[in-house]
C-alpha cells in the first residue's frame, strides 16, 4: 500500500529551513513510494492562526515542488473531534478537571519539594457529582483530560529504532481547554485515522506525544500508523530556530535569491549520514533519504553554507533550466553568456551584473594607455571564439613584453571594469570587437 504523510504546520508565522526539512522528509518519503501527501493546517489555536500564514506556507511548500495531493484544515473538522471527544467520555477515558493555573502550579511546586515528579494527580476524578456540581454553579468550565493506560508504550521508530516510553510518568494530557477548543493532540489523531494517514514524521520535540497520541489511537479504534522523529535544525551556536523571529525563513531564503534545490539540500541532508551537497532535483533527493540514517544529535548547520550550496549547484545547473529566469532578468546572451558566467555566480541575479559588464559602460580604470592602444590595434577581425582571447594576448605579449599579471590585469580592467570575473576567453567574444575597441580607448 503507497505511503500516506502529513505536513502539519500550525499557521501562526513563516515556516522556516527547520520546518521544512519535516516538510520535504515527508514528501521524499512517500513520492519515492509513489505515494500521498496531505497538508494539514493546525488551526485550532484561533487566537494565533492566521490566514495570510497558511497562504505563505502552500507558496513555501510549491517554490520548493511540493504540491499537496490534499488539504485539511482542523478548524473546519470540528464536528469529527466532537464526536471522538463523545466516544473517549462513552468509555471513561476524557474526564473533566476544574482547577485553575494557579491551583496545578501550586501542587507542583509541592511535589518538585517532595522530590516528586510534577504530574498530575488524577484529583479531579475523584470528585463527586455533587462537587462537580458546586463547581459549576460557581461558574468554573471544566477542562477535560485523557486517562492514560499507564504502562509502557512501544513503537519502532523510523529514525531513532525501538522506542518506548511510560505512560505512568506523563500528566494525563489535557485535550479540550475550559473555553472548549482543542488542543492540538485530538485533533491531530482523529485527522490521522480520517485521513488514512500511513506514516508521521516529525520533529523529535513530538517524541513524548507519540506515547500519549498511541493510546489516543487504539482508544479510537484506529489504526496506529509508523512514527519516525527526526533530529531538529539548529544553528551551529546550537540555538534552535524560532517561527516566531522570522530568521531563516522560507520567503526570506526565497526574497534573498537562493534556489529552492540549494535550500531543500541543506534542509534534507544535514545531520543525516549523506554529505551536505547540492542536489538538483527532489527526486534525487528523494533517492537519499533514509530516515534511518539521520543522526540522533541536533543537525547543526551554519547559515553561510547556504551560500554556498547555491553556488556550486548555479555552477552545474544547465542553460535550459534557467533561461526564461534569466530573460526575466533582463539577461541575453543565451547558451554562451551562461556558460561563461556561471561558475562565478553565488545568486542567479548575480547574472545581471555580468550581462551589465558584457554590454557596458563598464568603469574605467587607471590604465596604461599606450599599453592599452597597442592591445588594441592588435585585436584580431571578428568572427571571435574562445580562441581568440589567446591568439590576442599572445599577440600582446609578442609585441610589449608584458605577461603574466602585467599582461592580463590591464586588459580585464579596461575590458571588464574590474579586475575578477568570469575567464576572458569565453566573456571577450560575448563583448565583442566594436565595445572591445571603445573600452581600450581605440
Ligand atoms: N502542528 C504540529 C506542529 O507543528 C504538528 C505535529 C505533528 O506532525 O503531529 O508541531
Amino acid at each position: 500500500m503507497p505511503p500516506v504523510v502529513r505536513f502539519a504546520p500550525s499557521p501562526t508565522g513563516y515556516i522556516h529551513i527547520g520546518n521544512i526539512r519535516t516538510a520535504l522528509l515527508n514528501w521524499c518519503v512517500t513520492k519515492r513510494a509513489g505515494g500521498r501527501f496531505i497538508l494539514r493546517y493546525d488551526d485550532t489555536d484561533t487566537a494565533r492562526s492566521r490566514q495570510e500564514y497558511a497562504d505563505a506556507i502552500a507558496v513555501d511548500l510549491a517554490w520548493l515542488g511540493m504540491v499537496p495531493d490534499v488539504q485539511a484544515r482542523q478548524s473546519e473538522r470540528m464536528a469529527l473531534y466532537d464526536a471522538a471527544a463523545a466516544r473517549l467520555r462513552e468509555a471513561g477515558r476524557l474526564y473533566p478537571c476544574y482547577e485553575t493555573e494557579e491551583e496545578l502550579e501550586r501542587r507542583r511546586t509541592l511535589q518538585k519539594a517532595r522530590g516528586l515528579p510534577p504530574v498530575y494527580d488524577r484529583a479531579a476524578l475523584r470528585l463527586t457529582a455533587e462537587q462537580k456540581a458546586a463547581m459549576e454553579a460557581e461558574g468554573r468550565r471544566p477542562h477535560w483530560r485523557f486517562l492514560l493506560n499507564h504502562r509502557i508504550v512501544e513503537w519502532q521508530d523510523g529514525v531513532r529504532g525501538p522506542a518506548h516510553v511510560d505512560t505512568a510518568s506523563l500528566s494525563d494530557p489535557v485535550l479540550i481547554r475550559a473555553d472548549g477548543g482543542y488542543l492540538y493532540t485530538l485533533p491531530s489523531v482523529v485527522d490521522d485515522i480520517d485521513l488514512g494517514v500511513t506514516h508521521i514524521i516529525r520533529g523529535e520535540d513530538h517524541v513524548t506525544n507519540t506515547a500519549v497520541q498511541i493510546e489516543i489511537f487504539e482508544a479510537l479504534g484506529g489504526s496506529v500508523p509508523a512514527f519516525a522523529h527526526h533530529n531538529l535544525l539548529t544553528t551551529v551556536s546550537g540555538e534552535g530556530l524560532s517561527k516566531r523571529s522570522g530568521a531563516l525563513s522560507i520567503g526570506s531564503l526565497r526574497e534573498a535569491g537562493f534556489e529552492p534545490m540549494a535550500v531543500a539540500s541543506l534542509a534534507v541532508l544535514t545531520g543525516t549520514a549523506e554529505a551536505v551537497r547540492p542536489i538538483a532535483t527532489l527526486q534525487d533527493l528523494a533517492a537519499l533519504v533514509d530516515l534511518s540514517r539521520i543522526s540522533r544529535a541536533p543537525a547543526r548547520f551554519d547559515p553561510a553554507e547556504i551560500e554556498t550550496l547555491n553556488a556550486k549547484l548555479l555552477h552545474e545547473t544547465a542553460y535550459a533550466d534557467v533561461s526564461q529566469r534569466l530573460s526575466a532578468l533582463g539577461v541575453g546572451g543565451g547558451e554562451a553568456f551562461w556558460l561563461a558566467v556561471r561558475s562565478n555566480l553565488v545568486r542567479l541575479a548575480d547574472a545581471k551584473t555580468w550581462w551589465d559588464v558584457v554590454r557596458g559602460p563598464v568603469a574605467k580604470g587607471e590604465q596604461d594607455r599606450e599599453f592599452l592602444h597597442r592591445a588594441a590595434s592588435l585585436l584580431p577581425a571578428e568572427p571571435w571564439d574562445e580562441n581568440t582571447w589567446g591568439a590576442w594576448t599572445q599577440a600582446v605579449k609578442d609585441a610589449t613584453g608584458a605577461k603574466g599579471k602585467a599582461l592580463f590585469m590591464p586588459l580585464r580592467q579596461a575590458l571588464t571594469g574590474l579586475d575578477h570575473g568570469p575567464e576572458l576567453k569565453a566573456l571577450l567574444p560575448l563583448i565583442g570587437r566594436e565595445r572591445a575597441l571603445a573600452r581600450l580607448g581605440a
